[in-house]
């Protein structure tokens, strides 16, 4: 009988708020009148659970794979460093089965937005969207996200050796 060996990754991360900047969450482009501070497109969504993959596998981080000094990410849509980490996921014999995604913040609403990101996510790591856990919150006005200094974003996946 083959053994499965399932595993767990977090992530975490979080980017500033300024004006004159586009805001991307999950790889949809919100309507908003500040956006996130970065490098990259600043996705601190796809950021976290990026690094939650990589986590599962023991990977380097994302810093580490995607320098944030390297002129080739700069304004890079961040979903390909999730596409990137799925890879680095079946590279070592494992592959996603689940995620959970909470993003801390204090506006906007996101609600109208979790469908599409939620879709996104699935067809990225190849799991049912009945396997994306996702949803917003706010910290009732305490801390940087409730002073609206900026977004922060947890996720949690769960990986099985294939
Ligand atoms: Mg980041």
């Amino acid at each position: 009988m083959k053994v499965v060996s399932t595993r767990v990754g977090i992530g975490f991360d979080a980017h500033r708020l300024s004006r004159g900047r586009k805001l991307v969450l999950g790889g949809e482009t919100i309507e908003y009148e500040r956006g996130l501070e970065g490098h990259s497109d600043a996705d601190v969504l796809m950021h976290a659970l990026t690094d939650a993959l990589l986590g599962a596998v023991a990977a380097p981080d994302i810093g580490s794979l995607f320098p944030s000094g390297d002129p080739q990410w700069k304004g890079a849509s961040s979903q390909l460093f999730l596409e990137k980490a799925r890879e680095v996921v079946q590279e070592k014999g494992f592959r996603p089965q689940q995620v959970d995604v909470v993003v801390i913040a204090e506006a906007p609403k996101l609600s109208a937005y979790l469908p599409s990101i939620r879709a996104r996510l699935s067809a990225i790591l190849g799991i049912p969207e009945n396997a994306v856990g996702l949803k917003a919150t706010t910290t009732d006005g305490m801390g940087f996200t409730g002073r609206g200094e900026g977004i922060a974003v947890q996720a949690v996946v769960t990986v099985t050796s294939s």
